[in-house]
């Protein structure tokens, strides 16, 4: 056995899972060809995290709520100032609570400061 042959043996042939180009390489932990594939996966690895956190779903409870303000919508979709509604209060991480309210097969949104919950 010659000292190239014992070199090559300790390489890892890896294919890199971002070009599929086949590779040598003597660490195990190397999983790209390169730099830039391994900038490029660690990119669609955040930008794949960060569109999961955009999915999750904000927390969706049925409820009634009482309209205390004009809503500013077209008249036709306007809930009526007073009156009860079923709506579903939606809740996200970052966002203030509001409800929407379906209206005629369309959704009307009501801020929280546009109603009141009431006890159904
Ligand atoms: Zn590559």
């Amino acid at each position: 056995m010659s000292d190239g042959k014992r070199k090559e043996s300790a390489m890892k042939r890896k294919v890199c899972p971002v070009c599929s180009k086949e590779f040598l390489t003597r660490h195990n932990a190397q999983r790209y060809c390169s730099r830039a594939c391994t900038y490029a996966s660690q990119r669609k690895e955040n930008s794949e995290l960060r569109r999961k956190r955009e999915q999750i779903p904000a927390g969706q409870v049925p409820v009634k709520i009482k309209i205390i303000k004009r809503i500013p919508v077209f008249e036709e979709l306007r809930p009526i100032k007073g009156l009860v509604y079923d709506a579903v209060k939606c809740t996200g991480l970052n966002v203030n609570p509001f409800y929407i309210i379906p209206m005629g097969g369309k959704k009307v949104v009501i801020r929280a400061d546009e109603c009141v919950e009431v006890c159904g």
